[in-house]
């Protein structure tokens, strides 16, 4: 059975029965007011039922999870009595940080378990105790044949990304994990999108599941503009230049196709720019964890990225992001103009059109169902890109010569 919540229930932190604790630690955080899928999930969550959240990254999702889980905790055990799956390492380490924060003064243990990074650490910190463990689901199946993780005392379980775990075809490993833990059990799901295969997923492992489904999701997407700007391959380079000089980003994602694309684009980029930095699947563990610190803290102004390693990056910060290369999937552009926007802040997205890209820009914009405006940078006129089945040729393109963020 799965009963429906729509729309935001009037609640605040100080409403849900939280812990002196918590109220806390929300306090530290500058937590004010639950987000929407907060208020709506943290509730129920508490009851003890299984939920699922139709949320994306940026919405406090999270912080929806973690408050509830950290409140149920009881006394530590031989294993942890929470894990969490997320599908990159990146997003197992902000898990890992969001949660910190919000059992800051209690003793709560929190580890981080995934690939890239010697097990043998990993397993010595779990044998010490944890609270909570959030890890990829390949490290996660690595401990359980090792037995070298006890899921015996597990109580809650939380799949975080649904929709991307499966994309990666991480299925069969998280129904390995699922079946390793005892019933009964609490499950809690987020993911964007709700597809079949979620819900699949959600049928067979969740128990008479309330579904929060929230339009109010929304607004933080639309909080981003969106940019298209025509221009030819060989001055990609330049419109970025000018583009950053222009707007002076707080902080800037600037998406490219390859690693070595992003490795190339870095390196011409740091003479005019110091700080720019690169991220991707190619660096080692250690350099991405340098690298996503610097981010985080603000130290690196630009970070060059890949759509794998990128677009799991939540940094509040980021006022830009640039797509250099047009994704070659269009939900990859929804995936990285989520970068930005976070928690209703405002963002800028750009997308750099070559004159022979219309199709995939007219993908996008039926995609996000939406059509783009054309944002004409002075020097930089390229012809309108072509698209035969043009979506863009039905509407009146706006064009714009100044988004409103461009002064800051
Ligand atoms: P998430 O969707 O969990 O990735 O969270 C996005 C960002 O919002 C994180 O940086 C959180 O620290 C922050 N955040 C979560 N909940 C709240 C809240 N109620 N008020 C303000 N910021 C929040």
């Amino acid at each position: 059975m799965i009963r429906r919540i729509e729309g935001e229930p009037a609640t605040g932190f100080q409403d849900m029965g939280l812990s002196k604790a918590m109220l806390g630690a929300l306090a530290a955080a500058r937590y004010v007011k639950p987000s929407p899928i907060q208020a709506a999930f943290i509730p129920e969550a508490l009851e003890g039922r299984d939920v699922i959240g139709q949320a994306k990254t940026g919405t406090g999702k999270t912080a929806a999870f973690g408050i509830p889980i950290i409140e149920m905790l009881e006394e530590r055990g031989r294993g942890p009595q929470a894990i969490i799956l997320a599908p990159t390492r990146e997003l197992t380490q902000q898990i890992v940080v969001e949660i910190k924060k919000l059992a800051v003064g209690r003793d709560v243990v929190v580890c981080g378990t995934f690939g890239g990074e010697p097990i043998e650490r990993q397993i010595r910190v779990i044998q010490r105790g944890v609270d909570i463990i959030v890890g990829t689901p390949g490290r996660v199946l690595d401990h359980i044949q090792r037995r070298t993780l006890f899921l015996g005392d597990i109580v809650h379980v939380v799949l975080d990304e649904a929709d991307r775990m499966l994309d990666i075809g991480f299925r069969p490993d998280i129904e390995r994990i699922l079946r390793h833990t005892p019933q009964p059990r609490q499950t809690l799901l987020l993911s964007a999108t709700i597809s079949a295969d979620v819900r699949k997923l959600a049928q067979r492992y969740m128990y008479q599941a309330v579904e929060v489904n929230l339009s109010q999701d929304e607004p933080l997407v639309s909080t981003i503009q969106q940019f298209y700007v025509s221009v030819p391959h060989d001055r990609k380079i330049e419109l970025l230049q000018h583009l950053l000089k222009r707007d002076r980003p707080r902080q800037c994602i600037v998406f490219t196709r390859t690693k070595r694309g992003a490795d190339r684009l870095a390196e011409r980029l740091q003479r005019a720019f110091p700080g720019v930095s690169t991220i991707h699947g190619d660096l080692s563990q250690s350099v991405r964890d340098r690298v996503m610190k610097g981010f985080r803290e603000g130290r690196i102004p630009v970070l060059v990225a890949t759509d794998v390693v990128g677009r799991g990056i939540d940094v509040e910060n980021i006022s830009h992001v640039i797509n250099y290369d047009i994704p070659d999937d269009a939900e990859n552009y929804v995936h990285r103009i989520g970068r930005t926007g976070r928690m209703g802040k405002d963002g800028i997205a750009y997308l750099f059109v070559g004159p022979d890209q219309g199709e995939p820009l007219t993908a996008i914009e039926n995609l996000i169902n939406k059509v783009i405006p054309a944002h004409e940078v002075e020097g930089f006129s390229a012809p309108r890109p072509r698209s035969p089945q043009s979506a863009r040729e039905l509407f009146n393109t706006a064009v714009t010569r100044s988004p409103s963020l461009a002064s800051r």
